[in-house]
């Protein structure tokens, strides 16, 4: 019963999310984390959710993220069901769950599915770090790969926007072994010529980063994004050294070459736009 409650609410919000709005009151001020400022809630949904007094990203959530790039009216959720069964019957885990499907209307850590972008159709995925941080359960890497074979079999570009915790703790190794099979998944779809872009948002960590969000053909990420394997607290204290300021932030990474571009959130769909124009990855019905 709880499930169809869950379901009904998901489409609502799905449905919200879409029409480019947001579930949140209009009226209320919010304190920007990274600033400080004090933002009205109605202008930071008119930006986004891009502090419009320093240029932070808020984190968002899945649908809303992808409403902010799909064409409007094209987007089809794939998968929509698949969801975490406590494989391992970690106590607390099914319980833990039900209370993440319930506050959030979500299945899942991610949302996959197939929309247009500038008319173009692509294979498009979403990691919602509201659901478990976005951490990887069997049945979140199940979906990715799905998402991957379904480019793939279909021939379409294939955008992963991240935004993950790690592995999910509660699934153990079920959980590791899904950056080895979503690994194998994108190297088949490369190896077909499938283009690939990945987009890295704050926080993309753990084994997310060490496995799919690493292997775009195409790298980008938001500005001030969080990118990493294990958290710097963990490698200063195995190495012993003191890290340099702004490591594992996006625009560390882009000066080190793991990233091709940094793109505010504002010019992300024009950038996506202008990127599968530039590879003629118009898909299998394109120019229908
Ligand atoms: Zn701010």
């Amino acid at each position: 019963m709880s499930n169809v409650f869950a379901q009904r609410r998901q489409k609502l919000l799905s449905l919200k999310a879409l029409r480019g709005t947001s579930p949140a009151p209009a009226h209320t001020e919010e304190t920007c984390p990274a600033c400080g400022g004090v933002v009205r809630r109605r202008d930071l949904v008119i930006a986004r959710y891009v502090c419009p007094l320093c240029g932070h990203h808020y984190p968002i959530g899945a649908y809303y993220r992808l409403s902010l790039v799909l064409d409007k009216g094209t987007f089809r959720e794939l998968d929509g069901n698949l969801t975490s069964n406590d494989p391992l019957s970690f106590p607390g885990y099914r319980e833990k769950l039900e209370q993440a499907r319930h506050r959030t209307g979500m299945n899942e850590g991610v949302v996959t599915a197939t929309g247009r972008i500038g008319g173009q159709k692509v294979a498009v995925g979403a990691l919602d770090n509201r659901f478990f941080m976005g951490s990887m359960s069997a049945a979140l890497g199940e979906k990715v790969t799905r998402l991957v074979e379904f480019a793939e079999k279909y021939k379409l570009p294939l955008i992963l926007f991240s935004a993950s915790g790690g592995a999910r703790m509660q699934e153990g190794i079920l959980s590791l072994m899904q950056m080895a099979k979503t690994s194998a998944a994108l190297e088949r779809f490369s190896q077909k010529g499938g283009l690939f872009i990945s987009v890295l948002t704050h926080p993309t960590t753990g084994g997310v980063t060490a496995s799919f969000a690493s292997l775009g053909d195409i790298m980008l990420a938001e500005p001030g994004a969080l990118i990493g394997s294990a958290g710097p607290r963990v490698i200063e204290q195995t190495i012993g050294e003191k890290l340099p300021e702004g490591f594992q932030r996006a625009e560390y990474l882009l000066e080190h070459g793991f990233l091709d571009a940094i793109v505010p959130r504002t010019h992300l769909r024009d950038t996506l736009i202008r990127l599968l124009r530039l590879h003629g990855k118009g898909g299998s019905d394109r120019g229908k």
